[in-house]
């Protein structure tokens, strides 16, 4: 089928909910792709920081393939051994003395660290303590109420009512938080590189304040990791670089190296909070997935891998600034997570240059060309995309 073909299909048979670019894959090798008419792509999207392992790896491939063989689904209803292993691997790598509920996406993640975080008021506190202050500019998922979680108007649109008890506050001003956060606020939770709102790092005296600030009222601290987690940053959880020990951390996109699973990490001050009855899925980790994440988990959790993912930031980084263009405004991020500041509204027709032009890359606020490619490119492959780069650019 060619590309034409199969899109006049889609157009026909899929909800038009995506503006998806215009073509479509059909298998790849480490950080390349190929699409089905046989075009060449240097990947610096990951399936949008999913693929961190990239792709047809033997470590992902195998366990997959070996946990079809055994089981791929049981429910929560039994115990299975792939599963408690991930929890045991989040829990020692993290040093949270925290306990872990599987989700199966970012969005659900969330949604679970927010009815966690209501509960551990409500047990404690009674009723009437249920808000949670947010970021300006952040993205938590699309579900009704992590919609309104998520700090942007132009998401708070066409589906009321939405979920009550969510305010914003401005990101790296602590005032602000101190001001939003009233008796009535059970959690702060927060990106601490913001992702879909442009690749924006937080400030770390800015997030340690919010820690304190929580501590000090009991307000749980939720980081949400959807995005920056596994590896992503450099470390396997960006909190680690922040020097702060988040209450709840959430998880999701690259922990099944492409296949979907969440999940909520809680530490001690509240991994007790849900019980049975409070919280469940039928999905959630299964044992098909967890075996994905638990090669995930060795890999990426290893201290010489983490290390190599900030050095390939780095070249990454430099190699764009090297290019010299003065279409290039700087760039920003941590690790493989980086964001090619363009002039205001331009980041959508330089992605779409860079694709027809044999990388894959991603658009992000209203002035980010958002990479976040598979931890595991190699020089050579970014060597190409930057060839590539500097046309476009
Ligand atoms: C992608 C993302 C989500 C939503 O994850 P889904 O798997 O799409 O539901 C939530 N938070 C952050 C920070 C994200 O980047």
């Amino acid at each position: 089928m060619t590309y034409q073909e199969l899109k006049a299909e889609e157009n026909k048979y899929v909800m038009n909910t995506y503006g998806r670019f215009p073509i479509a894959l059909d298998h790849g090798e480490g950080a390349t792709l190929w699409d089905i008419e046989g075009k060449k792509y240097i990947d610096l999207a990951s399936g949008i920081g999913v693929n961190c392992m990239g792709y047809n790896n033997p470590a992902i491939v195998d366990a997959i393939t070996n946990q079809a063989h055994k089981l791929t689904h049981v429910s929560n209803l039994f115990t299975t051994e792939p599963m408690v292993q991930v929890a045991k691997k989040l829990v020692e790598k993290t040093h949270l003395n925290g306990k872990v509920f599987f989700a199966n996406s970012g969005a659900e993640a969330n949604e679970g660290a927010i009815k966690l975080a209501r509960k551990y008021s409500f047990d404690k506190y009674g009723e009437g303590r249920y808000k949670i202050v947010t970021l300006v500019n952040s993205f938590h998922g699309r579900t009704v109420t992590t919609l309104k979680a998520t700090g942007q108007d132009r998401f708070h649109n066409y589906f009321f009512p939405f979920t009550e008890g969510f305010d914003y506050a401005a990101a790296n001003d602590f005032d602000s938080v101190r001001h939003k956060a009233d008796e009535m606020t059970c959690a702060v939770m927060m990106e601490l590189v913001q992702g879909e709102g442009g690749v924006l790092p937080l400030e770390k005296e800015f997030v340690q304040q919010v820690e304190a600030f929580c501590r000090e009222r009991d307000i749980l601290l939720i980081i949400d990791e959807v995005q920056t987690g596994i590896g992503r940053t450099g470390s396997l959880f960006c909190f680690q670089q922040y020097g702060i020990r988040p209450d709840v951390v959430t998880m999701a996109k690259g922990l099944g190296g492409g296949v979907p699973i969440g999940a909520v990490l809680a530490a001690e001050s509240c991994s007790n909070v849900l019980t049975p009855g409070t919280h469940a899925t039928t999905f959630g980790g299964t044992p098909l997935v967890c075996a994905a994440a638990n090669a995930v988990l060795d890999t990426v959790g290893d201290g010489q891998f983490l290390a190599q993912v900030k050095e390939k930031g780095e070249y990454l980084k430099n190699g764009i600034l090297s290019i010299g263009s003065p279409n290039i405004l700087g760039v920003r991020g941590m690790g493989l997570m980086l964001g090619i500041i363009v002039e205001d509204g331009k980041h959508a027709a330089y992605a779409n240059k860079l694709i027809e032009k044999g990388v894959l890359a991603l658009t992000a606020g209203k002035n980010a060309v958002r990479l976040l490619p598979p931890l595991t490119i190699s020089k050579e492959e970014m060597d190409e995309a930057l060839t590539i780069m500097k046309e476009v650019f």
